[in-house]
C-alpha cells in the first residue's frame, strides 16, 4: 500500500423513505401489507421524499445469505396471516399443510437417564402400571385433552424458510420494495435522539430514511443497540430465553404418520425440554426441541438432546430409517410482554420478536410477528396518506394504538405471568401455565425475585455423580478440547448415539446436510469474548456447551482460557449471547451462517 495514497473516501449515504432490518415474518407481513397498500388509488399521489417523482423508496436488509433463512417449527393458527391472505392455499407454498391431527404427548423416560423430579418418576410408574387403562403406548401418554390456548387445530404447518421465500417473491414482484440478502445492518443511526436510518456492516455505508423498521428478531444487533440507547420501559427486562433446534427429516417408507400431524411433547429428553413433530406434505417432517434458559443443567447441549429426542420410542418407530434433509437452530425470546421494548420513537418502530411479540403461553411467534408488521404497515400508510411525519407521537397514535387494541395485546396480557412458575420448579411451572391459560391470566404463579439460572456442576449432579467423577470428566474434556456434556451425559447413563450416516449423524456432518454454513472472509469475527479473565474464571463454559454449531470450543492452546471461536461453523443462533452468565459475549451483526431454505 502506498503510504501517501489518500485514505478511501467513506461510502456515499443512500437515501430511502423506509429502511427495514431483517426479513422474518414480521417484516414480511409489513412489506406485503405496505406494498399492497401503496398500489391502492388513494396512495397514487404519495411521492418519495428521498427521490422526487418516484413512489416511496422502501428497502430491506437481511443479514443471512437468503431470505429463506428462517428457522422455526412452524405450526400456527395463522389468524393474522389469513386475514392478510384470505385465499391462502397451502399447496402453493412448498412444505405447507393444514393441521389435521394434533396431540399433546407426555413422554416417559425409557432410559432412566433424565433428571426427573420424584413426582415425574411416580407419574412414569403410574403410566406403566396402568398402561392398558390409560392407553400408554411406546412409552408415551397422549393427554386426553389439549388446553384451548395450546390448540393449533385450525391452522397450518409451514417451513418458515419456504414461507418467507414465498412472501418475499410477492413483495419483490410488486416493484415497490427491494429486499437485499447478505446485507447485515451493523447499527442504527441515532442523531439527536431520533433514528435517521442504519449503517451497513459490509462497508459502513449509511442508509438514511424517514422511518427505520426494526424487525431483526430475538438477538438482532440493531434492536439491542436501541435498547441500550433508549432503555427499556420501566419493569421490562429480557431475561427468559430458549434455543430451538430442529431437524427436517425425509420419513421412511414404513412411516404411517399423515401429512398435517402435529405433536407437542413434554417430559423428554429432560423434563424442562419441550419438543415437537410436524408432518409436511411429501413424507417430510420437522422435529425439534426447545432448551430454556431456566433449565438448571450447566451442560445444556441441544444437539445431543435432539438426537435422544428423536430416538424416543414414540417418535423413533416413525423416524427410524429416515434421512436428515436439513437442520437448524435459533434463539427465542421468551420474556413475552415483559420483554417488550419501546415500540416506537422518532424515526423508528419495532416489530416482531424483537418487540416482545412472541406468546410464551401458546408457544406461538410467527403469526404474532406477522400481525405486528401488518399493524405497522397500516399505520405507515395512514401517515403517508396524510403527509404526517414518522414522529414518536404519530407512531404511538397509529401503530402502538393499533397494537394495544389488537388480539395480540389481549393475549400477551393473558400470557404475561404464565411462565413465572418455572422459576420455582417444574411442577409450579406446569401448574402456572395451566392456571394462567384457563383463567385468562387472572390467576398466575407469583414471580420469584431472583432468576433461575444453571446450577454449579457439583450441585446439579449431586447424588448422581461424585465430585471426583466430575473433575475427571472436566480434565478429560479440557485435554481433548471437547465439550463436557458428552462425557457427563455418558456418565449419567445416556447411551452413546449410534451414527447411521443418514439421520443420526455427527454434529459436524449435520452442519453440512441440506445446507451450508458460510462466513465471508471480509468480515471480522462476530462473536467476541470481552474479557479473557472472566472466561478463565468461568466454571462451566456454558457458551461451549450450548453452542449450536460447535463453533465455540475450549481452545487447545489455552484450555483454561477464553474459548476459541470458529465463525465458519457459527449458525447465528444467538444462544451464546444469553447463556454466558456474566454477559461476556459480544454478538455483532454479520452475514453468513447456516443456509438451508427448508428450516
Ligand atoms: C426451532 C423453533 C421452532 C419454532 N416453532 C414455532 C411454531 O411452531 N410456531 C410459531 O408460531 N413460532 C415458532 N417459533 C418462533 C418463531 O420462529 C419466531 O417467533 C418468529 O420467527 C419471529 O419472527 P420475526 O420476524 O420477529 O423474527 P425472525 O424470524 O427471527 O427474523 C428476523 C430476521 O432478521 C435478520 N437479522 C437479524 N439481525 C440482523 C441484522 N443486524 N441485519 C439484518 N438482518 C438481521 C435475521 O437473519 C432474521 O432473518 C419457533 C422458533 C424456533 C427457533
Ligand atoms: S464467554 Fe461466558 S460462558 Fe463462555 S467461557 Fe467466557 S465467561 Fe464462560
Ligand atoms: S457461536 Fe454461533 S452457533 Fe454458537 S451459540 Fe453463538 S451464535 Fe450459536
Amino acid at each position: 500500500m502506498n503510504p501517501e495514497a489518500a485514505p478511501p473516501a467513506p461510502p456515499a449515504p443512500l437515501d430511502a423513505d423506509i429502511v427495514c432490518t431483517g426479513f422474518g415474518p414480521a417484516v414480511a407481513g409489513f412489506l406485503l401489507t405496505l406494498t399492497r397498500g401503496l398500489q391502492q388509488p388513494e396512495m397514487a399521489a404519495v411521492e418519495s421524499r428521498a427521490i422526487a417523482g418516484l413512489p416511496p423508496q422502501v428497502v430491506c436488509y437481511e443479514r443471512a445469505d437468503d431470505i429463506s433463512f428462517g428457522v422455526s417449527g412452524v405450526v400456527t393458527r395463522a389468524r393474522a396471516i389469513r386475514a392478510s391472505l384470505p385465499d391462502l392455499d397451502p399447496s402453493a407454498i412448498p412444505l405447507a399443510a393444514r393441521v389435521r391431527e394434533e396431540k399433546l404427548l407426555y413422554l416417559l423416560d425409557p432410559l432412566g437417564a433424565t433428571r426427573r423430579p420424584a413426582w415425574m418418576r411416580l407419574a412414569d410408574q403410574v403410566c406403566r402400571a396402568l398402561s392398558g387403562v390409560l392407553g400408554v403406548e411406546h412409552e408415551a401418554l397422549a393427554l386426553p385433552w389439549i388446553p384451548p390456548f395450546l390448540h393449533k387445530g385450525d391452522g397450518f404447518i409451514f417451513s418458515l424458510g419456504q414461507f418467507n421465500q414465498w412472501v418475499g417473491q410477492q413483495v419483490m414482484m410488486s416493484g415497490l420494495a427491494q429486499v437485499w440478502p447478505a446485507a447485515p445492518v451493523a447499527a442504527p443511526l441515532i442523531e439527536d435522539e431520533r433514528v435517521a436510518g442504519v449503517r451497513l456492516a459490509a462497508d459502513g455505508s449509511e442508509v438514511r430514511a424517514a422511518l427505520t423498521v426494526v424487525g431483526d428478531g430475538p438477538v438482532g444487533a440493531v434492536g439491542r443497540q436501541l435498547d441500550e440507547h433508549f432503555g427499556m420501559p420501566a419493569g421490562h427486562r429480557r431475561d427468559e430465553w430458549a434455543v430451538g433446534m430442529k431437524m427436517v427429516i425425509d420419513l421412511p417408507e414404513s412411516c404411517a404418520l399423515e401429512e398435517g400431524t402435529v405433536w407437542h411433547t413434554i417430559g423428554y429428553p429432560e423434563p424442562e425440554i419441550f419438543g415437537f413433530l410436524y408432518v409436511h406434505p411429501g413424507r417430510i417432517a420437522s422435529a425439534g426441541i426447545f432448551v430454556p434458559s431456566w433449565m438448571d443443567s450447566p451442560v445444556r447441549t441441544s444437539y445431543r438432546y435432539l438426537q435422544h429426542f428423536i430416538q424416543h420410542p414414540c417418535l423413533w418407530r416413525h423416524l427410524e430409517g429416515g434421512r436428515l434433509r436439513s437442520w437448524g437452530a435459533k434463539s427465542l425470546l421468551e420474556s413475552g410482554r415483559r420483554g417488550e421494548p419501546c415500540l416506537a420513537g422518532d424515526g423508528y418502530a419495532r416489530i416482531g420478536e424483537c418487540s416482545g411479540s412472541t406468546n410464551v403461553l401458546t408457544g406461538s411467534g410467527v403469526d404474532e410477528a406477522w400481525l405486528t408488521g401488518t399493524l405497522l404497515a397500516e399505520s405507515v400508510l395512514e401517515l403517508l396518506r396524510k403527509g404526517e411525519p414518522f414522529t414518536r407521537q404519530n407512531l404511538e397514535r397509529t401503530y402502538v394504538a393499533r397494537r394495544r387494541a389488537s388480539w395480540l395485546e389481549h393475549e400477551s396480557r393473558v400470557a404475561e405471568k404464565a411462565r413465572n412458575g418455572f422459576q420455582w420448579g417444574l411442577l409450579p411451572g406446569f401448574l402456572g401455565m395451566a392456571l394462567a391459560g384457563l383463567t385468562g391470566g387472572r390467576i398466575a404463579w407469583p414471580r420469584r425475585s431472583g432468576e433461575r439460572r444453571p446450577k454449579r456442576l457439583a450441585d446439579y449432579y449431586a447424588g448422581r455423580l461424585s465430585r471426583a467423577e466430575i473433575e475427571r470428566a472436566k480434565a478429560r474434556a479440557e485435554a481433548e478440547a471437547r465439550p463436557l456434556h458428552d462425557l457427563l451425559m455418558d456418565l449419567c447413563g445416556w447411551p452413546p448415539v449410534q451414527y447411521d450416516g443418514q439421520l443420526l449423524v455427527s454434529h459436524q456432518d449435520a452442519l453440512l446436510m441440506g445446507g451450508k454454513v458460510q462466513a465471508p472472509a471480509e468480515f471480522p469475527d462476530h462473536v467476541i469474548f470481552r474479557s479473557p479473565q472472566l472466561c478463565r474464571d468461568c466454571e462451566a463454559h456454558l457458551c461451549v456447551e450450548i453452542c449450536s454449531g460447535e463453533a465455540i470450543r475450549v481452545s487447545q492452546e489455552y484450555p483454561a482460557g477464553p474459548p476459541a471461536f470458529d465463525r465458519e461453523k457459527c449458525v447465528h443462533c444467538g444462544a451464546c449471547l444469553w447463556n454466558c452468565p456474566v454477559s461476556n459475549i459480544e454478538f455483532c451483526a454479520a452475514p453468513g451462517g447456516l443456509h438451508s431454505a427448508e428450516n
